[in-house]
């Protein structure tokens, strides 16, 4: 049931159409069972019999005009001939308006998923596979859309055919419409188990499919790691098991298919015996002739054909709702901008904590027990402590990517729960550790995300981010491809793309999420100094582990253990017993020296 509401909502906005396509299909059908009709005549023609074929009056009349029998014969033929030409151009309209239809349902349900899957929240997009996803949004979608305009009319033609092929039979002899209609009722049964089977199948067909696409993905995507630690041979093994089990499914699927098909085609022809049997006594009593058999078995042709493709249309019509559920199933996860605010405040970029907790849904235990610290605007704090203590979390809450489960985080005295989620992300840039580059020049990613991609603004940004000086150094400076299919930059030079994107439109809150600690010491310095030197002051949150980077902060923040176990500046912790003294004694001082030994500014 819900598969046939998944259908109605995709297809209610075209039931016009369907409906035109739907009525076409029948009007072919109608025409087609004629054709058989006018074999009838020329058979009971050639044969003296008794002329009661059941074509339109006005036609016989026409033809009774003529008494050669050779000139019938042609016009009974022209006939025919015109009454196929009449399907060709119906036929052609048909084409035309399926192709049509396909499309037009297709773009909206790309459209609608593309639009719902931007609109996810941070953590479906982790829990979900990108192959798993990317299989939804195009291959469900094909199958889907096609099946409209394919296979929906079919299941129509079904009941037309055998609707219009009976009455024909009827019209001949009521008891051969009977015994050619035997058949429909056994594979009107059949084909209900055989849905059964065929959804079942699928459902697991589309699982492992999915599968094979993650690991295709991320076999594609981590090929240099791959390759790094010669693990060909493993990713082969994985990539081999879950192509086995696909191929398994479908070696399965289309033995039933064999099996389903092959009896159904038996069937058909105990249904042909049965009715030239049945056709022959009949003749034996005087009731029909050879011209009514004739057309009788022409026309079971006709009531046969879709007997024989309900298995085909019963697989799509499987195959159609399991991909609609998959569709539906991403359409159904909540957007996250129903729990939305609607505030968009002037943000100076004062930021408040005051005993925030938050835990993961599927965690048992809270990742922050209590966090509060305030950031004037214009200050920069710096939040060190061990990897999974938290950090990034933070920043995570202050983006509402994920949603603190208590307390209270405000910006500005406004609580973040008020505020526009996309106009405070606008207002708050992060740069990720790991920075992604279009394939675009190096100008078109630093300006992607604002809409003044002066050359001056650019420039600038890219001056603060100490990338400039090399980018002029390219053969085509800007202008150089980067990502996929351009040039490959350094690890430290991407990062830096990263830095002067979120520099151009000078948002008043910057985060770098551990983004420093990829360059050198003397470039994350640079890149500091320039930004601490900038006439317009920016709140800037720089997450690392480097003590050196955290040393220059207005105020360090150290977590441990879903608490902040310190908090002041370098000067004040390293005379402290704790976290940061020991880091500090560990790679600051030691960092320092070897600078001051090589003659660097420090
Ligand atoms: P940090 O930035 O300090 O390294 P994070 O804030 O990234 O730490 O992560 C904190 C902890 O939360 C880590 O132990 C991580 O494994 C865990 N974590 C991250 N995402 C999820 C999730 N979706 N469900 C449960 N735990 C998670």
């Amino acid at each position: 049931m819900k598969g046939l509401k998944n259908l109605y909502k995709w297809g209610k906005k075209y039931i016009l159409y369907i409906f035109l396509i739907i009525g076409l299909n029948a009007l072919l059908q109608w025409l087609y069972s004629y054709l058989p009709l006018f074999v009838q005549y020329v058979f009971k023609l050639l044969r003296n019999e008794d002329l009661n074929v059941n074509l339109p009056k006005w036609l016989t009349n026409f033809y009774d005009n003529y008494t050669d029998i050779i000139q019938v014969i042609l016009i009974v033929a022209s006939s025919m001939i015109a009454l196929q030409a009449v399907r060709s151009i119906l036929r052609f309209i048909n084409n035309y308006l399926t192709g049509f239809l396909t499309e037009k349902i297709a773009n909206d349900m790309r459209i609608n998923l593309y639009d719902h899957i931007g609109d996810l929240s941070y953590t479906y997009h982790n829990r979900v596979d990108t192959g798993d996803l990317i299989q939804r949004s195009t291959s469900d979608i094909d199958t889907s859309s096609g099946f409209f305009s394919g296979k929906l009319p079919d299941l129509f033609n079904i009941f037309f055919t055998i609707f219009i092929g009976a009455m024909q039979v009827y019209k001949i002899n009521p008891t051969l419409m009977w015994v050619s209609l035997i058949i429909v009722p056994i594979s009107g049964i059949s084909s209900v188990i055989y849905f059964k089977y065929v959804y079942r199948t699928f459902k697991r067909i589309e699982d492992l499919e999915s599968n094979m696409t993650t690991i295709i993905q991320e076999n594609v995507n981590s090929s240099r790691v791959v390759r790094a630690f010669s693990n060909e041979k493993f990713e082969f093994e994985k990539m081999d098991k879950a192509n086995k089990s696909y191929s398994d499914s479908i070696q399965k699927f289309s033995n039933m298919m064999a099996i389903y098909w092959g009896s159904s085609d038996g069937m058909v022809m105990l249904q042909y015996v049965l009715t030239f049997s049945v056709g022959i006594i009949l003749a034996k009593q005087g009731l029909v002739d050879v011209g009514d058999i004739t057309a009788c078995l022409l026309l079971m042709g006709m009531l046969i054909w879709p007997i024989r493709g309900l298995g085909r249309i019963i697989a799509e019509f499987g195959k159609t709702i399991v991909a609609l559920g998959r569709i539906e199933e991403v359409l159904e996860e909540p957007s996250e901008f129903i729990d939305n605010g609607t505030l968009m405040p002037q943000i100076n970029g004062n930021i408040e904590f005051k005993n925030v907790k938050f835990k993961f849904d599927d965690d048992n235990k809270s990742l922050l027990n209590g966090i509060s610290f305030n950031i004037n605007a214009g200050e920069t704090i710096a939040i060190v402590g061990k990897t999974g203590s938290g950090k990034s979390t933070i920043c995570n809450l202050l983006t509402r990517m994920l949603e603190y489960n208590d307390g209270s985080i405000k910006i500005d005295g406004i609580e973040l729960k008020e505020i526009e989620k996309r106009y405070l992300r606008k207002n708050i840039k992060i740069v990720l550790q790991d920075p992604f580059l279009y394939s675009k020049t190096v100008y078109e990613n630093i300006g992607i995300t604002t809409k003044a991609k002066d050359e001056t603004s650019i420039h600038r940004a890219s001056k603060i981010a100490s990338l400039h000086d090399e980018v002029m150094k390219f053969e085509n400076g800007y202008d150089t491809l980067v990502g996929e299919k351009g040039t490959t930059l350094s690890g430290g030079q991407k990062q830096r793309v990263a830095i002067a994107r979120i520099l151009v439109d000078e948002s008043p809150i910057i985060i770098f999420d551990d983004s420093l600690s990829a360059l050198d010491t003397k470039t994350d310095l640079m890149i500091r100094s320039a930004l601490k030197n900038k006439d317009k002051k920016q709140t800037m949150i720089i997450i690392t582990h480097r003590t050196t980077t955290a040393k220059e902060a207005d105020k360090i923040i150290v977590l441990d253990n879903g608490t902040i176990s310190q908090i002041g500046t370098h000067e004040e912790l390293v005379k402290l017993d704790g976290l940061y003294k020991d880091l500090w004694g560990i790679q600051g001082e030691l960092e320092e020296e070897f600078y001051s030994l090589l003659g660097g500014e420090f």
